[in-house]
């Protein structure tokens, strides 16, 4: 089964990413993950996007269409493929569509993980890190047992740069910009599943679960 999975920062997609990889033995294929590593590893993608990654905006759709060839001649996609971060424009849509139709595929269920905006800055801004050994608390659901200080190492807990509500609210218009069209393209195909994520994880998990099942009749 070929998913993806769209939702915004905070809403608990990484979370849902690993329990779908494990559950359905599928790989997970995001092209930030992608990307990241080709500039570490300084490669020709690497070097193209890594301006664009900087300045916060996409990388033209040619180096996407690159990475993702590249990615998909790998021979490890018999189960069924998580797209995570990927496709971000109409155009980037159309050709995974070529894409995979070529390869005898397509893209069985679109998850699109909804969350109140309130409810989702509480969820940001009250997110602190380690910066030593990166593990994640929070202020309200999650609370280190002595307060600032991480459980697992003893470092100093700090707030990342960009957990603030104003950056919040930068990321969050950029993702509903980048995200309307490619949402409304799958809704003519009438697979996009609406998940409210403000529940517990296993109950979001459930409700994916059954949303797979509705794709997949
Ligand atoms: P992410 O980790 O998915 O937020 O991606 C980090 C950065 O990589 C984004 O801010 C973009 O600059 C770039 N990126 C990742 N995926 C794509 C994509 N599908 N299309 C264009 N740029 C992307």
């Amino acid at each position: 089964m070929n998913i993806l999975i769209i939702g915004a920062p905070g809403t608990g997609k990484g979370t849902m990413s690993e329990k779908l990889i494990e559950k359905y033995g599928i790989v997970h294929v995001s092209t930030g993950d992608m990307l990241r590593e080709s500039v570490k590893n300084g490669t020709e993608v690497g070097k193209k996007a890594h301006g664009y990654m900087e300045r916060g905006e996409l990388v033209p759709d040619e180096v996407i269409h690159d990475i993702i060839l590249e990615r998909f001649a790998q021979k490890d996609m018999e189960n069924g493929i998580l797209m995570d971060g990927y496709p971000r424009t109409l155009a980037q849509a159309e050709d995974l569509d070529t894409i995979l139709a070529s390869l005898g595929k397509k893209v069985d269920c679109v998850l699109n993980l909804e969350l109140d905006e309130q409810v989702l800055i509480g969820r940001i801004t009250g997110r602190r890190t380690c910066p030593n050994c990166k593990a994640i608390y929070h202020i309200q659901n999650m609370p280190p047992k002595v307060e600032g200080i991480c459980d697992i190492c003893g470092s100093q807990l700090v707030t990342r740069k960009d957990d603030t509500v104003e950056s919040l609210r930068v990321r969050l218009d950029a993702y509903h910009e980048s995200t309307k069209d490619v949402i409304g393209y799958y809704e003519k195909q009438g697979i996009v599943k609406n998940i409210n994520a403000d529940q517990s994880v296993e109950k979001v998990f459930e409700d994916i679960t059954e949303a797979l099942g509705e794709c997949n009749d």
